[in-house]
């Protein structure tokens, strides 16, 4: 058995990170930005006026100064003329400040009288005017390595930027194998059970921007499982669920390099999980997850879910740990590091009652995984402890 950390970085060993396609704006969501994208031009590209009101050449004008007003300019009809001493232009809000323009008098601050406009306050601090290039420069950069967010395209739609470049989305193969095992749905037998893995796992794969490839369940059969790996060719990541145990039916547990798996480690030090192992199967990396749904799904986010940023081209990091105070005694943990399924309310934590790693239900009501070290003391209620978020990954 190796460490939890171990397995992971000998995981994250057999990773490639994707090559990179351009894509238009609107697919990028979520996409891990392969290269800078670099700004198109200035924003604002030109000052702009801020409020409506009337843009002059002074930069003081006092109370009961009256000017002329020469012009008009509103947004996207710029005003092409001068504005001198003794004049202004009316102006709206996102039109570009007229050439000798220095500043807007807001209108609340001026009355019109005809083709005059007379100024009713002393001028304040805010010259209502954003000056170009105050939000980004010309080949000002958006850095490479980050899921682009709804927020990160309105800044690259505005550095007029219609495609950019991603890492492509892994292809993930997910077969499920089980003798016992029926799609949902199914009128399952009475030794028979519901194949619920799979979907959970596919899910998990897309909402990290993946794409799943969810296989016909696998027999507990040697040709059923070379078929099976047949179809996970192209793939960039292979997952398996079950039969990754010593039993007789167990078939990942076994040798497989005969069908063309490589094993780079098997058996971690983590529960629940234990049986997990990862490799290669005809070049391409590879994770047998237990069959458990539980120890499947906590796998998945343990294992899975770092191995598919780092194709994505995000750092190759374990799963983030967040820190809370724990709402009830724990005993000392055992020999393996343990995640277990718990509830946040309150800023605080507490472990789920039962933790048997066939409990989904019990899986389903929780919203984080508390991390317990090999042979953590007994935690008493008011410690601080280090938990795994379930749905923020
Ligand atoms: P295994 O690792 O194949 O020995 O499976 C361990 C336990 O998990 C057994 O009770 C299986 O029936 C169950 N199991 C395995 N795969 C799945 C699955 N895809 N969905 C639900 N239960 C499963
Ligand atoms: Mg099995």
């Amino acid at each position: 058995m190796i460490p939890v950390a171990e397995a992971l970085d000998r995981i994250f060993a057999l990773l490639t990170p994707l090559p990179a396609e351009t894509v238009p704006l609107r697919a990028a969501c979520g996409r891990v930005l392969a290269r800078d994208a670099v700004a198109r031009r200035d924003q604002p590209p030109f000052d702009a006026s801020v409020m409506d009101g009337y843009a002059v050449s002074d930069p003081e004008p006092l109370t009961g100064t009256v000017l002329r007003v020469v012009g008009e300019a509103a947004a996207g009809h710029a005003l092409d003329r001068t504005i001198g001493p003794g004049e202004a232009a009316r102006i709206f809000t996102g039109a570009p400040l007229p050439q000798g323009a220095v500043r807007v008098i807001i209108q609340e601050n001026t009355a019109r009288e005809g083709d005059l406009v007379r100024i009713l306050t002393d001028p304040v601090e805010d010259r209502f005017v954003r000056p170009a290039g105050g939000d980004f420069r010309r080949g000002d950069r958006l850095l490479s390595g980050r899921r682009l967010s709804p927020s990160d395209l309105v800044l690259l739609a505005s550095m007029n930027l219609p495609t950019v470049d991603v890492t492509r989305r892994p292809v993930v193969a997910i077969l499920t194998t089980g003798d016992e095992l029926v799609p949902p749905g199914a009128e399952p037998d009475a030794d028979q059970i519901v194949a619920s893995n799979g979907v959970g796992l596919a899910a998990l794969a897309e909402s990290l921007g993946a794409r799943a490839r969810l296989l016909p369940i696998v027999a507990d059969r040697m040709d059923a499982l070379e078929q099976a790996f047949a179809l996970c060719e192209g793939a960039d990541l292979v997952v398996s669920s079950g039969g990754a145990s010593v039993g007789d039916h167990d078939l990942l547990g076994s040798d497989l390099s005969a069908l063309g798996v490589e094993r780079a480690f098997y058996r971690v030090a983590m529960r629940p999980g234990k049986p997990l192992f990862a490799g290669t199967l005809r070049g391409v990396p590879m994770i047998g997850l237990p069959g458990n749904p539980v120890s499947s799904m906590v796998c998945g986010y343990i294992f899975m879910c770092p191995a598919l940023r780092m194709l994505q081209g995000l750092p190759s990091v374990h799963a983030p740990r967040l820190q809370a105070v724990l709402a009830a005694d724990l005993p000392a943990n055992g020999p393996r590091e343990h995640y277990m399924r718990a509830r946040l309310a309150d800023g605080k934590i507490a472990a789920c009652d039962r933790q048997d790693s066939s409990l989904q239900r019990v899986l389903a009501d929780a919203d984080a995984l508390l991390v317990r070290p090999p042979h953590d003391p007994p935690c008493p209620a008011g410690s601080v402890v280090a938990y795994v978020p379930l749905h923020q990954h």
